[in-house]
């Protein structure tokens, strides 16, 4: 049965007279499952509640942030302290070296960071660094992988570009695109051929080293390594775009999962704990060319909010604890089994790819290992997925492109409740 959702319909409407699509971020509008998003009221563990009340299990989890789970104490309790003392003062503060200590503690091949307000602020800023770092124009995508929306990536980008099903973005001119190359991803074969035609022109690598806008897809064997020697080989910057692996399916982030150390690292989510926040960082010598050291530009006004420290801060403090990763990956290791099960007890096709705590349930008998078998799976079979998840109080990441989050506030409770909603789409298919 559908939930009565009717205050929410109101302030869409609403939305939708001042807000293009209502909305403030376009994969939110439910454009590829259908339907209108319910509008959000409140949040606490693993439930999200919708403006007339009715209460789903969060799967989307703003998209990464919370591995916690929604309304942490200790991430409530930091921000309303550092709320009593000012909101912002575009002066530097203790928390920016704090939560920078943090960082460069945890994954100690960043040993200088810059605080953005975003993750398209940090992959903007880490092309920069390696084109300035370098004085070569061409930075090197993946199929299937977002970086945010800054200009040269808007290529061939996963996430809403891929829900949208739009190769490029309008109002990006040529003469920008023209120096982004977009390869397949895993297809080490064609970065070789790409380093050997335009080597030195290439000034970074940039890559999800756990793709996760594609719909989640490891990185195949050796691929991160390879990439790793192809770069040091010709002197480009590899940059691992770890603003959703990041702190999220290790402690470390994928480069200390796989062992594969990349130039610069670009964070978000998970290091601002639910408020606005994001990170370029890595060797120092890069680093320094930052103004106002060096030549290449970058500055925000909002940069190391105290808000988003504090917020981070116990965070990361939180998830000082290989128990905490534990938990997510078992829980992530369980449900992804039981889907399994019992899609196949209704002769349902799913194939279900899983790194660590990230997940992506895909409608299709096939592997999917690159954004083109991503594109083959069935997306009309997720809309109605989703719809039918929601109606039976499960609140799945709104496009089949995305990751499911998960955090140490799901149970048992929440899993049994997720896998009856899943049984009943299946009964009524
Ligand atoms: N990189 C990756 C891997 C992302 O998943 C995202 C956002 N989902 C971004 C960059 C951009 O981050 P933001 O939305 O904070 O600008």
């Amino acid at each position: 049965m559908p939930n009565d959702t009717s205050k929410s319909r109101t302030i869409f409407q609403r939305s939708s007279e001042v807000i293009p699509g209502g909305v403030n971020s376009p994969v939110r509008a439910f454009g590829s499952v259908g339907g209108e998003p319910f509008i959000a009221a409140k949040a606490e563990g693993a439930y999200i509640y919708d403006l007339d009340n009715n209460r789903y299990v969060d799967y989307v989890m703003s998209w990464g942030p919370l591995p916690l789970g929604h309304a942490h104490p200790a991430v409530v309790d930091a921000v309303r302290e550092a709320a009593n003392k000012g909101t912002s003062f575009g002066a530097p503060t203790a928390a920016e070296a704090q939560l920078a200590e943090i960082v460069t503690e945890r994954m100690p091949w960043i040993q200088k960071l810059r605080l953005v307000s975003s993750g398209t602020e940090a992959c903007m800023t880490a092309a920069r660094i390696a084109r300035g770092a370098t004085g070569r124009p061409v930075i090197v995508k993946f199929d299937g992988c977002y970086h945010g929306h800054s200009d040269g990536f808007l290529v061939q980008a996963g996430s809403g570009l891929a829900t949208e099903s739009l190769p490029a973005s309008g109002g990006v001119p040529d003469q920008v695109t023209g120096v982004t190359i977009s390869l397949p991803f895993n297809d080490i074969e064609a970065v070789r051929t790409c380093f050997q035609m335009y080597g030195k022109e290439i000034a970074a690598v940039i890559v999800e080293p756990v793709a996760a806008n594609m719909g989640v897809i490891a990185p195949a064997e050796n691929f991160l390594q390879l990439l790793r020697g192809l770069t040091k080989k010709h002197e480009s910057v590899l940059i691992f775009d770890e603003v959703i692996t990041g702190f999220r399916i290790a402690r470390t982030g994928a480069a200390g999962l796989f062992e594969v150390i990349p130039d610069l690292v670009c964070l978000g989510k998970v290091l601002g704990g639910g408020l606005p926040i994001g990170a370029v960082g890595g060797r120092e010598e890069l680093m320094n060319n930052l103004a106002p050291l060096g030549s290449v530009y970058q500055a925000g006004t909002l940069s190391g909010n105290p808000l988003s420290t504090a917020a981070g801060i116990a965070m990361l403090q939180t998830l000082n604890n290989e128990t905490v990763y534990e938990y997510l990956n078992h829980y992530t290791e369980r449900i992804t089994q039981k889907l399994v099960e019992l899609f196949a007890k209704y002769d349902c096709s799913v194939s279900i790819n899983r790194v660590e705590s990230l997940f992506t349930l895909f409608f299709t008998e096939n592997e999917v290992t690159d954004f083109e078998s991503a594109k083959k799976c069935d997306m009309d079979k997720f809309g109605r997925f989703h719809r039918a998840m929601l109606d039976n109080g499960v609140f799945l990441p709104p496009s089949g492109y995305e990751a499911w989050f998960v955090s140490l506030a799901h149970t048992e409770d929440h899993m049994a409740a997720t896998l009856r909603a899943a049984e009943a789409f299946l009964k009524s298919e």
